[in-house]
């Protein structure tokens, strides 16, 4: 082997990116569960408005069917005096006055009793849909319990297992040149800055170079380019997407990657 020790250095460089991919995956999955439980418990509290909604409908239906009720007895006892004024009545025209301030009095009893009727089933339409609402927010506060806490218990064993990788990671920091992993810090720090850094940094700063393709652009490495980066002499580029270069060895006997 020409150079055996920047191949080695080339390979350490490639398991030291697997690992921070991995620990960016669990990084990603420990930000996105505590939106999940967010929106679980959104949807409890969307069935609770809406059972306050109806409550305060029912409760106004029936707070006006009471007021109907309420004129309908103040009639009775109208209608009552009107009654005992007509048998003292003293002529047939007062007697028909008062006939027809009763006949009025009948009318508005009428009124409020259709209306009467339409707040009952008014009433009755809210009061079952409530019934429904109650037994489906039960259903959703269960559901979203249960999913809450599979959720809590994902992210205590992903908390356990980023430190776990983290830990291994720095042991095996270490066996690789100081230079050269800095300059990987380095790239993934400035990747981590922008939007969709995650990603970036997960797509890779070496490449690896697998039956003459470079595996992260998927384009043909140059012969030359091959052939120089196959020497393990110096870091070699890719061509098209400017990655270091990891590529297979000439002879298979060689570990890859
Ligand atoms: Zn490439």
């Amino acid at each position: 082997m020409a150079n055996e020790s920047l191949r080695q250095q080339l390979a350490l460089l490639y398991q030291l990116q697997e690992r921070d991919s991995e620990l960016l995956s669990i990084q990603q999955k420990l930000q996105t569960i505590p939106h999940q439980i967010e929106q679980l418990e959104a949807g409890v509290a969307k069935y609770e408005a809406d059972i306050a909604a109806k409550s305060e409908e029912l409760a106004e239906a029936e707070k006006v069917q009471r007021a109907r009720n309420a004129e309908i007895e103040m009639n009775a006892v109208q209608r009552e005096k009107y009654q005992t004024e007509q048998r003292t009545a003293a002529s047939n025209q007062a007697y028909d006055a008062l006939e027809r301030q009763i006949e009025f009095l009948d009318e508005q009893d009428d009124a409020a009793e259709d209306a009467i009727l339409l707040l009952m089933e008014e009433s009755d339409r809210l009061k079952e849909e409530l019934a429904k609402l109650d037994i489906e927010v039960n259903q959703e506060k269960e559901k979203t319990a249960t999913e809450t806490e599979q959720f809590r218990q994902e992210l205590r064993a992903l908390e356990t297992e980023r430190e776990e990788k983290l830990k291994q990671r720095k042991a095996f920091l270490p066996k690789i040149d100081k230079a050269r992993r800095d300059e990987y810090h380095r790239w993934v720090k400035a990747q981590l800055a922008s939007e969709a850094g995650i990603a970036r940094v997960k797509n890779g700063f070496i490449a690896l170079g697998k039956n003459g393709t470079c595996s992260t652009c998927r384009i043909a490495i140059q012969p030359q380019t091959l052939k120089e980066a196959q020497k393990y002499e110096k870091q070699v580029y890719c061509s098209s997407c400017k990655r270091l270069l990891y590529v297979e060895p000439a002879t298979p006997d060689v570990p890859f990657p």
